[in-house]
């Protein structure tokens, strides 16, 4: 690992104070020492930000729900309001990683974590992704079973944060604060596809730190769900990840929005899953059809086909649960 100097703050302004082109923000640290001690980063300083009191804390009003993003992932899950109107947030953030992640690991830092792939992850691969000089995906050609199914052209990393899948189904928007003031970016626009660059996956630009997640309030009628589905029952990133949000009036579907973790390089809606529900009757037809259209721009990779299958189980048993014309699957992990 690189020296590196350290800097703890204890509110925003200090915090931007010591942001720069040479610092790094550190929450739970999770992901950012996994990376540093891997040496696939080396920043020369990290900003902690753990002690900053007024990034914490989980805030219920109804215009909707506002989320510091210290505030941890099992706090997330255990959050009443969140329970009763969240569902999906507080069932991703349940079920990501194992407890003791979700005891350290911060909203913040979940959404900005750095993608899956273990051709970036790995200092052995040049990756165009790390500036290597290499043209192509490496895991076009090579390893490919964990990754994209979906938009993997130019890379077929995943982006496995759980807890975005139900805040961009649930509209949520990202405050980002810097020494220029502040900014909010839905979460629709929060990601950068590899075609965009290879280098930012987020729009969040240096000197810029989240200093709140904001979750509209859900309109009448609303129902969410979310499912994640992986090789081990726990202590595992996801292989397949559904969030679903709608508006119901009986049965009949008024609105739907799904979306899809790790199955492209960003967290995607599939658009066509939502028209196949919109105006319907929910039932295990309407579900079945929906997992199937959102599967068919799926452009597998030679050794990742199963997660379109994977896909599928998890939009149709989501879909239902969001309903409520199903019960948590089992199979499903965390
Ligand atoms: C075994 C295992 C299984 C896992 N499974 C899952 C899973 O199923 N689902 C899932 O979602 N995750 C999973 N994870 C990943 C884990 O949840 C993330 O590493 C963690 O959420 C990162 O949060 P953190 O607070 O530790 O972030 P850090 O590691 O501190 O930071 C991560 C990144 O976010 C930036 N950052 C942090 N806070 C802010 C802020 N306020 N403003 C701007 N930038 C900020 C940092 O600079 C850094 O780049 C797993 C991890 C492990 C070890």
């Amino acid at each position: 690992m690189n020296k590196f100097a350290y800097v703890d703050c204890k509110t925003v302004d200090e915090t931007l104070a010591q942001l720069g082109p040479d610092a790094t923000i550190k929450a739970g640290g999770i992901d950012l020492l996994d990376l540093m001690k891997d040496g696939i980063v080396a920043p020369p300083k990290l900003v902690n930000i753990r002690n900053v009191s007024s990034l914490r804390g989980i805030t219920a009003a109804p215009d909707g729900l506002r989320i510091g993003p210290l505030s941890t992932l099992t706090e997330i899950s255990v959050h009443p309001e969140v329970q009763l109107r969240y569902a999906a947030l507080s069932d991703a953030a349940g079920h990501a990683a194992t407890p003791q992640v979700r005891n350290m690991a911060t909203l913040g830092g979940n959404i900005m974590q750095r993608p899956r792939c273990w051709y970036f992850r790995s200092t052995d691969f040049d990756c165009k992704k790390k500036g290597g000089t290499s043209q192509d995906c490496h895991a076009h050609e090579g390893e490919n079973q964990y990754h994209a199914v979906i938009n993997n052209g130019t890379c077929a990393m995943v982006h496995p944060s759980s807890t975005a899948v139900p805040l961009l189904a649930m509209n949520a928007e990202v405050e980002l604060t810097s020494k220029r003031g502040k900014r909010t970016v839905p979460m629709s626009g929060f990601y950068v596809p590899p075609e965009k660059s290879l280098i930012n996956e987020t729009v969040v630009q240096p000197g810029e730190i989240i200093t709140s997640i904001f979750v509209p309030a859900p309109e009448p009628g609303t129902r969410s769900a979310y499912q994640k589905y992986g090789e081990k029952e726990s202590f595992d990133w996801p292989l397949a990840d559904a969030g679903v949000v709608l508006v119901m009036a009986g049965q009949h579907c008024r609105q739907a929005r799904v979306v899809l973790g790790v199955a492209a390089p960003t967290p995607m809606r599939a658009t066509a899953a939502e028209a196949v529900l919109t105006g319907k009757t929910i039932d295990e037809a309407t579900a079945r059809a929906a997992a199937k259209a959102a599967m068919q721009e799926a452009t597998p990779l030679s050794q990742n086909g199963y997660k379109t299958q994977l896909f599928q189980t998890a939009i149709y048993r989501t879909v239902l649960l969001a309903a409520g014309q199903m019960q948590r699957d089992p199979s499903a992990i965390g």
